[in-house]
């Protein structure tokens, strides 16, 4: 049975978007291709690095997303002011 290990994972839009959908391209809207390459690996090594145990991350409850926060995100650590999202680390 899953079990929940933390109930409150705020994550930038662009782990969200890996998390939830597994797609990266939503980043070359906003950076060029080198740029967005470099992204992707840094976030999918970040989410990897939350994943190590064997645990997994999954998109959480839209209703706690914070709209504007510049809270370093809680996986990349990215500090960039913007969106947070709410997401659940299970085991
Ligand atoms: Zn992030």
């Amino acid at each position: 049975m899953a079990t929940i290990v933390d109930d409150h994972v705020m994550v930038c839009a662009d782990c969200l978007m890996i998390i939830a959908n597994d797609d990266a391209t939503g980043l070359d809207y906003f950076l060029d291709e080198e740029n967005a390459a470099v992204r992707e690996r840094n976030v999918r090594d970040s989410i990897a690095a939350v994943q190590r145990d064997g645990d997994y991350l999954v998109a959480g409850d839209s209703e706690q997303d914070e709209v504007f926060s510049t809270s370093p995100c809680d996986c990349c650590n990215s500090t960039l002011a913007g969106s947070r999202h709410h997401c659940v680390l299970m085991s």
